[in-house]
């Protein structure tokens, strides 16, 4: 996907008429279940663990992959659709749902046949919940930089470190640790990291404390703790030392679909707009009455139209298989930045219903703060973009 020159046909959208009638399946499970208590998660930090039911009943978790391993055989963009739908209520929940494909994409990218039989099954199912346990106190944009290390003993593997910004880490049943195995080496340091899947149960396995912050209440991140955690070999994923390289492509990935929560949240804050500026009068004139309102209204749609369409247009070609890197770190920008606007002008269109914690939308701008930082923060993709584009030009990025 060239910058400098670009071919038409990369543009491409596919959605075909099962995108919509899927996309349509889950909407309506959006309103009719996750609306009604998507507050309530946030006012009391606590998941509501029946969602997490019905999403499996749905096949949620296991969008696109095949059915022989528990999925739906979807692809991204499916998977990107029901992100969007579930976002627009609860992006909480679907963090819960989406942080599971950090630990099933790569077992099914990377994984042997055996690890997707015991493993990537009953998570596709939703019988398995799952955490991707990468992010250190001493580091998370650096990936390369982990200290938790894996010392080989026998056909077994001892672990040893701290994770903390673990998502699901306190709900999941499994578990993707990434250590060191060796030591940084020069300027070869993305190597000798390797990846391995623990369960939860495991002795030396402990979750730690709940990290508070300020958006996605209701799954909070946590500590996780490895002393002496002995894991077998043949639960190594992918290569020995080849860990980084699983968790950046797991990443591209993923990222598409955190461009799908910022769609969503930019599009509930949106309705919300639209909805109190249709009801709500001053002077005796409606609030959309008012230009100032209308100028916010436009910007707000022209943020949203855009989000989606790059979103669709990432998970678009990531199906096709094609160089999506620069796509999805373009998509995650854009959308989740859309989210932290459309958040913040519905507020000023709002006034005191706004900033009200009663209404969603102060929470939607609380969210926006996450999904910007997650997955690699947005200045992370700006980097990975002109990363690419130098590549592109024949310069070392
Ligand atoms: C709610 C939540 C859930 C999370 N869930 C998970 C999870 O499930 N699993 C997991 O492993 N991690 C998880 N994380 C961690 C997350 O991925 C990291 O927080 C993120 O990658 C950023 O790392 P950091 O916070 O250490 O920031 P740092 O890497 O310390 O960066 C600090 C700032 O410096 C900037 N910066 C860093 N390097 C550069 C550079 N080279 N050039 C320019 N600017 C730079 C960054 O953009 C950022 O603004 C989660 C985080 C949050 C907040």
């Amino acid at each position: 996907m060239s910058t400098l020159s670009p071919v038409a046909s990369d543009y491409a959208i596919a959605i075909s008429e099962e995108h919509e009638a899927f996309r349509k399946a889950v909407r309506e499970f959006a309103e009719k279940e996750v609306a009604p208590v998507a507050q309530k998660i946030d006012r009391e930090n606590q998941m509501d663990m029946r969602l997490v039911k019905r999403a499996a009943e749905l096949g949620l978790f296991g969008i696109p992959f095949p059915e022989e391993y528990g999925g739906g055989s979807g692809d991204d963009l499916s998977l990107v659709l029901a992100t969007e739908e579930i976002a627009r209520f609860s992006a909480a929940f679907s963090a819960v749902v989406g942080a599971t494909y950090l630990v099933s994409t790569p077992i099914f990218l990377f994984g042997n046949e055996e690890q997707k039989r015991k493993y990537l099954v009953p998570i596709a199912k939703g019988e398995k919940l799952a955490a991707h346990a990468m992010t250190e106190p001493g580091t998370g944009s650096d990936v390369a930089a982990i200290k938790t290390n894996a010392q080989k003993k026998g056909d077994r593997y001892v672990i040893n470190g701290k994770k903390m910004f673990i998502t699901n880490g306190d709900k999941a049943d499994v578990f993707l640790i990434f250590a060191r195995t060796s030591p940084i080496e020069g300027s070869k340091r993305h190597h000798g990291v390797t990846a391995f899947i623990a369960e939860k149960g495991m002795s030396g396995l402990t979750v730690g404390q709940r990290t508070e912050v300020i958006g996605l209440r209701g799954d909070q991140p946590v500590e996780l703790v490895m002393e002496n955690l002995e894991v077998p070999e043949t639960n190594i994923v992918g290569e020995i030392g080849r860990g980084v390289r699983i968790a950046l492509t797991c990443y591209d990935h993923g990222r598409v679909g955190v461009a799908a929560q910022g769609t969503g949240l930019a599009q509930a804050a949106l309705e919300a707009a639209l909805n109190y500026s249709t009801q709500r009068q001053t002077f005796d004139n409606y609030l959309l009455s008012y230009q100032q309102v209308q100028f916010k209204i436009a910007e707000m749609t022209a943020a949203v139209h855009t989000a989606r369409l790059l979103t669709y247009w990432a998970a678009t070609l990531t199906k096709k298989g094609k160089d999506f890197i620069k796509a999805s770190s373009i998509a995650k920008i854009v959308a989740t930045e859309a989210a932290e606007k459309n958040a913040h002008m519905a507020m000023l269109i709002m006034g005191a219903a706004g900033v009200s914690t009663d209404m969603q939308v102060e929470r939607i701008l609380r969210d926006s703060q996450i999904i910007k930082t997650y997955e690699g923060t947005n200045d992370i993709q700006r980097l990975t973009i002109m990363k690419e584009v130098a590549k592109e030009m024949g310069v070392v990025g």
